[in-house]
């Protein structure tokens, strides 16, 4: 199957973790990504980190896109790093908000991703192919849909060439989503976030924090399976595989896989999917 995908890492804290990452590239690389993404930590925290890794990637042949958040940051700042970027041959960037840790109290010169994705275009003109973050289940914060669609919108008319989703396992969202997008004029791809499932109760937790929801059958499924790592191994594969399959068969332009930093399940279920 053509699947056009992406994969997702963090930049690692430590020498090992780097080591290890470069391992798990080389794993990935048989996937033949259209890009490998590293994070970038809210107000800079992973600022060199995230350049590293992202220097690395390009430097083995790949195309890199470091993420880049605005809040808690000045526009020098993010000049700077649009400078380095450029430097360093890179050409896509993920252009963000992200989230200040609560107790942050400066906010800094930039208060939506709309205003960054503005300011890069204005700043690098066409340099970058920019995405942006869309929530097929709306964003925690966000008061009602119709609020979260109109910003997700002018984000778009703000220059975004394309959009990658946070995870999600309910692929009804996710048509709905493109659907009402598509009746507000947007037609750039949203490409559909993929989390593969390795610990049942760590998703739960950061499910709860970022929004997106885990259905209630899998849920009790997941729950019903206890500490058998083996089983959820296996459900979880099966569960992420045919979310997938039902969202390139309705149209979906790609899947982009949140790695964290692993290869194993990423790797299984595009071979599942006859990708690569
Ligand atoms: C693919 C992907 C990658 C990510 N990578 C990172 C990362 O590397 N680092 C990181 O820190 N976080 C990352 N995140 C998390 C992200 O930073 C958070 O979800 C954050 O809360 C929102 O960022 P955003 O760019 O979607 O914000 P925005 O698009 O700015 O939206 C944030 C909220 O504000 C509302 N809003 C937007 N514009 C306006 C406006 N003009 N007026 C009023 N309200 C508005 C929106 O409806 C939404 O509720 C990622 C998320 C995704 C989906």
């Amino acid at each position: 199957m053509n699947t056009e995908i992406s994969i997702e890492f963090f930049p690692p804290q430590t020498p090992e973790g780097v080591e290890k990452l470069r391992a798990v590239r080389e794993k990935l690389a048989v996937l033949k990504p259209a890009f490998f993404s590293v994070t970038f930590g809210a107000g800079g925290s992973t600022r060199e980190r995230t350049f590293s890794v992202v220097k690395e990637i390009a430097a083995e042949g790949f195309d890199a896109a470091p993420h880049l958040s605005c809040v808690g940051s000045t526009r020098q700042n993010i000049r700077d790093i649009l400078n380095d970027y450029r430097s360093a041959g890179i050409r896509r960037i993920v252009a963000l908000r992200g989230d200040l840790p609560s107790g942050t109290a400066e906010a800094g010169e930039f208060r939506y991703a709309n205003e960054l994705v503005e300011f890069i275009r204005k700043e690098t003109d066409d340099h970058f192919h920019l995405e942006v973050a869309a929530y097929p289940e709306w964003h925690p914060q966000a008061r009602f849909p119709s609020d979260d669609l109109a910003n997700f919108v002018r984000k778009v008319k703000a220059g975004a060439d394309s959009a990658i989703t946070q995870y999600f396992y309910n692929a009804d969202a996710y048509f709905h989503f493109v659907d009402e997008v598509r009746a507000r004029g947007v037609d750039i791809p949203i490409v559909p976030g993929i989390m593969p499932i390795a610990s049942f109760s760590k998703l739960a937790r950061f499910s709860d924090a970022c929004g997106a929801e885990l259905p209630r059958w899998m849920r009790r499924k997941f729950e019903g399976l206890g500490d058998d790592t083996d089983a959820i191994r296996a459900f979880g594969l099966d569960v992420v595989t045919e979310l997938c399959e039902r969202l390139l068969a309705g149209g979906a332009p790609g899947l982009h896989f949140y790695s964290m930093n692993q290869s194993a399940l990423t790797l299984e279920i595009c071979r599942r999917l006859k990708i690569a």
